[in-house]
């Protein structure tokens, strides 16, 4: 039995062949056709208990479109199969209120049809407005004629029971399917639409050679450290670091091996800064660390390290043991320099500790 089901589950949401088809449309009128098909069915068992042979009869031709709309769906011919949908439920709408009565209630299978024009994403809305005119005016037309001439034939108690329930089934059903399809396409776009603007945020603030944030980002981390920092009357640490000699490295070992060795240590930088702070890329051989909590002597002592463990480290690229060092200018952050006034200050410790002989930090 759940074999079947699954079968049939399969079968009902089998996608479209065609690329530029949607699937969730040409499902979703699958199960419209099925459960359109099956009120019209209720309907035809409710004319024909009242004797209104005629409008049963009329069922017949109106199934069979449904079936060959569902069938198109297979066929990579999904907007055949809503064009052919929408215009029989449109007709049989408007006869059968005409000729069954308002009271039968067909007249709201146009807003179904509504609906599905209005959430058609896929149509343009030269289409879209051309459809709901159509619907409008058959509304209208629909409820004059039916109030002026149409019949109101009442059947027997109980069959009007079961026809007002299956009334009530099918619309509920009908528009909680169309609800359904479209809050999930909608959802899925949104869903995709926010991945993707995360992605591209995320590319805008990092550094594709390293992965460190990059220069804008780090700007804008400060900005708001500041803001922070200020309103607690706090300071924080700025430190500004230069790989020594690197384009002699980059001279002697070749390009691929600088940025090599960029790599490695901006992770030994990240590594030091993790629950420290902050380190970006400023540009270049030179990257900008920022220590939220910590003063000038503990920012020295953790730089200090940090400069010894890239000194003693063994850089091997492609056989080459490659050696590095780097010079740091460490400041303070006052209100009164301001970041800029910071960063300055902190670049122009880091020439002293190059003129003075580099692998160093200066405070
Ligand atoms: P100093 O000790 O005075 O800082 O000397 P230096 O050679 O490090 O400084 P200089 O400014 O003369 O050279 C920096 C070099 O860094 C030049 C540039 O080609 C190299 N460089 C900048 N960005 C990259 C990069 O992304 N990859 C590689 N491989 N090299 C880079
Ligand atoms: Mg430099
Ligand atoms: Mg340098």
């Amino acid at each position: 039995m759940q074999n079947m089901i699954m079968r049939i589950k399969k079968f009902l949401t089998r996608d479209v062949k065609n690329e530029s088809e949607s699937k969730d449309l040409a499902v979703l009128l699958r199960f419209m056709c099925i459960l359109t098909s099956l009120y019209m069915l209720a309907n035809a068992v409710y004319f024909s208990m009242n004797a209104f042979y005629l409008f049963a009869i009329l069922t017949i031709p109106v199934i069979c479109i449904y079936a060959t709309a569902f069938v198109e769906t297979y066929e990579n011919h999904t907007k055949i199969a809503l064009n052919l949908f929408n215009y029989t439920t449109i007709a049989s709408s408007v006869l059968f209120t005409i000729f069954a009565g308002w009271d039968k209630n067909y007249q709201w299978l146009l807003c179904i049809v509504c609906l599905l024009i209005f959430f058609s994403v896929n149509e343009n809305s030269k289409y879209k407005k051309n459809h709901m005119e159509i619907v409008l005016i058959s509304l209208v037309a629909v409820s004059i004629v039916s109030h002026l001439f149409g019949p109101h034939k009442p059947g027997s108690s109980i069959t009007n029971f079961f026809f007002a329930l299956s009334t009530a089934i099918y619309y509920g059903s009908a528009v909680a399917m169309v609800s359904y399809y479209f809050s999930k396409k909608f959802n899925a776009t949104e869903i995709k639409l926010r991945n993707y603007n995360q992605k591209l945020q995320q590319m805008a603030s990092l550094d594709a050679l390293t992965q460190l944030s990059n220069r804008r980002s780090m700007n804008e981390y400060l900005s708001q450290l500041a803001f922070e920092k200020e309103k607690k009357g706090d300071t924080f640490c700025i430190a500004i670091a230069d790989l020594d000699f690197f384009k002699k490295i980059n001279d002697q070992y070749g390009h691929d091996a600088g940025d090599f060795i960029l790599k490695e240590s901006a992770k030994i930088f990240e590594q030091t800064m993790e629950g420290r702070g902050k380190v970006s890329r400023w540009g270049g051989e030179e990257f900008l660390f920022c220590f939220t909590d910590l003063n000038l002597e503990q920012s020295y002592n953790v730089l200090d390290e940090m400069r010894r463990l890239i000194e003693t480290r063994r850089f091997l690229f492609k056989e080459n043991d490659i050696k590095v060092t780097l010079t740091i200018g460490l400041e303070e952050y006052y209100h009164i320099s301001g970041i800029e006034g910071t960063i300055s200050s902190a670049d122009k410790k880091l020439y002293e500790g190059k003129h003075s002989g580099r692998n160093r930090v200066v405070m």
